[in-house]
């Protein structure tokens, strides 16, 4: 007999993981969350997936910090990071508050004083609040006085987002994910959403059954395939040839939307010139898709009365990420497939607030609200609103960052929940990049890969011990409520940030996060509408919602873009080839990726028990021939080696990965594939190119 113990209270949150945004219910007793169930929200109604339901207990798990900590005199900033480093004490000691945050702001103002404020920056983070990411950013703006300050949509979205700003002139999605069942036609590109995004993907199941048909372009094989109308298992890196043919298709076939291109678009007539020279036929060798299929798709695509495409990092992650995001901007332009129910575009956002940390201008080159920091008249109403000037000048990026600081250039970072030592590529030049810093102070719930090379360590509050609001990939503005204490001597994030302001002589006393949404109201217009009291009411709102009252707007662009002109822009792109391609020494691809059961960097879910039951080892997934090809058994340990470094793997056999690609996920410190990763940046976006870069495999190898 199992006695069942029931819980004495419950506190309705939102999922900490991906950015559907799943509303759940804690369910808690004496402080300790026993089970979350799904509760229902306008993402989710009632649904969770794996990571949601069974990925809670980190937060009690014993790796917490709970008291603040100060690298000890001369301990070295160098070797392997592990899960249970048995030389912690030899490395940190413990301090208080006082010392420990008096170190860290005296730190930031040597530097500040003697080497400039561009000698400083800030990592904010995307599983922060909304109102976590504001005063990060504006501590970074005004205290530090430099607009180095960014976040990992620089690794994700950002070239999506360049893309939309520049040709739709909003950097978000024009319609929800749930709109896949009022779509006639899906066209699903690089993304993998039963992995990434779950639930999310099962409104597309609902869609499919419905009748909806789907066009799935992605060099891997995923779940979705088997309901696909088409998949286009295009060769990697070769999205632009094949989006170019089909939008060549579209052209010479007459198929275009005459009315919205004239009425809603600028720059066809260019784009159709530029198009002239990537017919199916040329294109079909480059992208190894038949021409037939590639015309089938285009007349597919345009020809249905409401089509959507979503997409993902498989699009993104390139050296030319904003191409490919420019090239899908441009064919729901011609067609006409935007600004209606069941069309648009939604590039599907990873972390559960990666939406609202880049609302919040957590980036170098944007303010809150996307407002240009070379832009002087918004510039001059942040700048009375905060009472206190603004650099004009943009900053650097995540991966300029490690740069800046291998070149001497930057020596004081504060970092708050990001782990680059696992995120960023070339991982073993980011680490080193970071041990080289004057001062490095983290923030965070555990000792992360990146805390471990840190000079002062701050223990922060888990996600369900803090209240504030969260905007997910819908751009639906949810709030998170407390739900558990913080353990020892951990404190708010909130707190900390106000704490190292006020030491670097900011005159602030935010009381809470309310009061710090308050201001968020009167720095981002397009969220002013939204109440504190109408967001505790109601669980969440969408934005655009300008005024008191709004019921917010899930479809944009419907009779305008938020342009100068109010047109969409077509932006030709050509093809770029990838950085680094295959040859005699590195001959196969390696991808990197995301799993079901992880997330991220594996901070929480690898210290959740469920999960990390489910998929505890790190494995190279590979497809039976390549494996065969490298005389390798499935089971079998394998290295891989790129011109970066090298890591040693579990080979599993898997048919969904292309002939003579590798895919891992970037999830397990043991074998941190970042090492192998290319730091080569898209010129635009400044995002690395993750999904593609040349690997030598070798059988044997230790774990
Ligand atoms: Fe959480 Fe995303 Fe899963 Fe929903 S789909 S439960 S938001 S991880």
């Amino acid at each position: 007999e199992v006695a069942m113990v029931e819980p004495d209270r419950q506190v309705e949150s939102v999922c900490p993981y991906c950015g559907v945004g799943c509303q759940l219910t804690y369910n808690i007793k004496d402080d300790k969350i026993l089970y979350v169930e799904g509760r229902d929200g306008p993402a989710n109604h009632g649904r969770l997936c794996v990571k949601g339901r069974y990925g809670f207990d980190y937060v009690h798990h014993p790796h917490r910090l709970t008291k603040p900590l100060i690298r000890r005199e001369g301990a070295p900033k160098s070797g392997d990071f592990t899960m249970e480093p048995n030389d912690i004490d030899k490395i940190f000691r413990e301090a208080t508050w006082e010392e420990a945050l008096d170190m860290a702001a005296k730190g930031f103002l040597k530097i500040r004083d003697e080497k400039g404020p561009n000698a400083l920056a800030g990592f904010g983070s995307a599983k922060g609040s909304n109102e976590e990411a504001y005063l990060f950013q504006k501590l970074i703006r005004t205290g530090f006085k430099t607009n180095n300050v960014d976040h990992c949509t620089r690794l994700c979205h950002a070239s999506s987002v360049v893309a939309l700003l520049e040709c739709l002139g909003s950097g978000a999605v024009s319609n929800p994910v749930a709109d896949v069942d009022k779509a006639d036609v899906i066209v699903l590109i690089g993304a993998n959403p039963t992995v990434n995004h779950p639930v999310g993907a099962t409104w597309m199941k609902n869609a499919l059954r419905a009748g909806t048909k789907l066009i799935l372009l992605d060099p891997r094989t995923t779940e979705l395939s088997r309901q696909a109308t088409h998949h286009l298992a295009f060769k990697p890196g070769s999205d632009v040839p094949m989006l170019n043919a089909i939008m060549h298709v579209i052209v010479e076939e007459n198929l275009v939307d005459k009315n919205f291109v004239a009425e809603r678009t600028l720059g066809f007539e260019a784009m159709k010139k530029h198009l002239q020279k990537y017919s199916p036929e040329l294109m079909e060798p480059i992208c190894g898709i038949p021409a037939q299929t590639l015309r089938e798709v285009a007349r597919l695509y345009a020809t249905a009365n409401t089509a959507m495409i979503l997409w993902g990092m498989g699009v993104s992650q390139h050296v030319h990420g904003t191409d490919n995001a420019r090239c899908l901007i441009s064919l729901s332009l011609m067609t006409g497939q935007i600004g209606r129910p069941g069309t648009g575009l939604h590039p599907l956002r990873g972390q559960n607030n990666v939406q609202g940390a880049s609302d919040m201008g957590l980036i170098p080159m944007r303010l809150p609200d996307y407002y240009k920091v070379q832009d002087d008249s918004a510039r001059h109403k942040l700048e009375q609103l905060w009472g206190s000037e603004i650099d004009s000048k943009p900053g650097l990026t995540v991966v300029e960052i490690m740069d800046a600081i291998h070149e001497g250039k930057l020596n004081g970072l504060y970092i708050m929940g990001e782990n680059p030592a696992m995120s960023d590529p070339d991982a073993n030049h980011a680490r080193q990049a970071l041990s080289e810093l004057d001062i490095l102070v983290v923030q965070d719930i555990f000792l992360t890969e990146t805390a471990y090379l840190a000079d002062v360590i701050l223990p922060a509050s888990g996600f369900p011990e803090k209240t504030g609001t969260f905007t997910n990939t819908d751009r639906l503005v949810q709030m998170g409520r407390t739900a558990i204490p913080m353990p020892g001597d951990a404190r708010q994030d909130l707190w900390i940030i106000q704490q190292i302001a006020q030491r670097m002589g900011l005159d602030w006393n935010y009381d809470g996060p309310k009061e710090v949404f308050d201001e968020i109201r009167k720095a981002v217009p397009s969220m002013g509408g939204i109440t504190w009291e109408r967001l505790e009411r109601e669980h969440g709102v969408v934005y655009p919602c300008e005024q008191e009252g709004d019921p917010g707007e899930p479809i944009i662009f419907t009779d305008r873009f938020p342009t100068t002109d109010g047109r969409g822009l077509f932006v030709p792109a050509d093809i770029v080839e990838p950085d680094e391609r295959p040859d005699d020494e590195y001959p196969y691809i390696l991808i990197t990726g995301r799993m079901l059961e992880h997330w991220h960097t594996g901070s929480m879910t690898r210290r959740s028990n469920v999960l990390d039951a489910l998929e505890p080892e790190a494995v190279a997934t590979i497809h039976p021939l390549t494996l065969e090809e490298m005389n390798v058994r499935p089971g079998e340990m394998v290295t891989l080696s790129t011109r970066r470094g090298e890591v040693s793997v579990v080979a599993r056999v898997d048919e969904a990965v292309p002939t003579g690609a590798i895919f891992m996920a970037f999830c397990y410190y043991e074998a941190a594939v970042n090492k192998l990763s290319n730091a080569a940046l898209d010129p635009a976006a400044k995002i690395p190119e993750f999904k593609y870069c040349a690997v030598k495999v070798t059988p044997g190898g230790e774990p």
